[in-house]
């Protein structure tokens, strides 16, 4: 089998080096995709600078990644060479744990980051468990699908966990690489949506998209008034260190209350009768577990 050739970080925070690497023989389960685009999420940057004190040197970084089929394993069924594909930040995992069988392979205690310990996509090829290659619709252009793979199902998840819907109001803090998506998901929910920036400058562009209401987060009076109507999503980013917008928003969110995630039913008798949909919606993040009329 032919090498791989990328660019690799060969050392915490080093500039990206020409690199190749023997993949191997193909898994019997494996797809090798031939890159043709490929993303650039702040993982990647974190990865290479040992952020998570996690990364091994050297290796590809990449993770959203779109392409071609090369060549499929054995045991592939669900893919074709020459067929155009994504792989995002997973390329594998064990495939029969409690959380692979409930669809929940990203807590599975084997599963694989695309490079992580492995070579990822800013490479000419790469490879993946074929359960997690994704064929990509013709209607999306390559430099528009790729970011979706790992940026954009980041903030499409809390969307669809939360149940955005015609009836929400969704705040998106932050509009740059994950923001700018999550406005159009949430518009494109039906939702009516806040976008929050420290940037002025940003509010122009956050209104194309589809926000509706844009509030700079350095101004307190705006702030106080937001937390009032705002459903919160991406708690993780709000939480987050990374993101300046925190420290001006943490005094409006300490003020809500913390989101719980859905509680057994007290009508499930266990025998797997469908919980009872009587009262509140315990899986919104609304403080009360209410809707907020709009
Ligand atoms: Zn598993
Ligand atoms: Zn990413």
């Amino acid at each position: 089998m032919a090498q791989i050739q990328g660019l690799a970080a060969h050392a915490a925070g080093a500039e990206l080096l020409p690199f190749h690497y023997d993949p191997g023989r193909l898994g019997s389960q494996e797809v090798e995709i031939a890159i043709t685009h490929c993303g650039v999420c702040h993982s990647d940057l974190h990865l290479i600078a040992n952020d998570w004190g996690i990364s091994q040197y050297p290796f590809i970084p990449g993770h959203e990644i779109i392409g071609a089929v090369a060549a499929v394993g054995g045991q592939v069924r669900s893919l074709q060479v020459g067929q155009r594909v994504g792989l995002g930040w997973q390329s594998n995992s064990c495939g029969h744990c409690e959380w692979c069988n409930r669809g929940l392979e990203n807590l599975c205690p084997d599963n694989e980051g695309t490079c992580v310990h492995r070579n990822g996509g800013y490479a000419d090829s790469v490879r993946a468990n074929a359960r997690f290659v994704i064929p990509i619709p013709e209607a999306l252009a390559s430099e528009n699908a790729a970011p979706l793979l790992c940026g954009g199902i980041t903030v499409y998840n809390p969307m669809c966990t939360h149940g955005v819907n015609p009836s929400s109001r969704v705040g998106i803090v932050g509009i740059g690489g994950l923001g700018h998506m999550a406005i159009q998901f949430a518009h494109a929910f039906g939702a009516e949506v806040t976008a929050f920036s420290t940037s002025a400058d940003k509010e122009e562009e956050a209104r194309a998209l589809g926000a509706h209401k844009f509030i700079n987060s350095r101004e307190s009076k705006a702030i106080k008034e937001a937390h009032r109507y705002v459903v919160l999503c991406g708690r993780s980013t709000l939480a987050g260190r990374h993101t300046g917008l925190s420290a001006h928003l943490r005094p409006a969110l300490h003020q809500r209350q913390p989101y719980r995630p859905p509680q057994p039913d007290p009508g499930d008798d266990g025998r797997g009768r469908p919980p009872r949909r009587e009262g509140p919606d315990r899986s919104l993040p609304h403080g009360q577990g209410q809707r907020s009329p709009r």
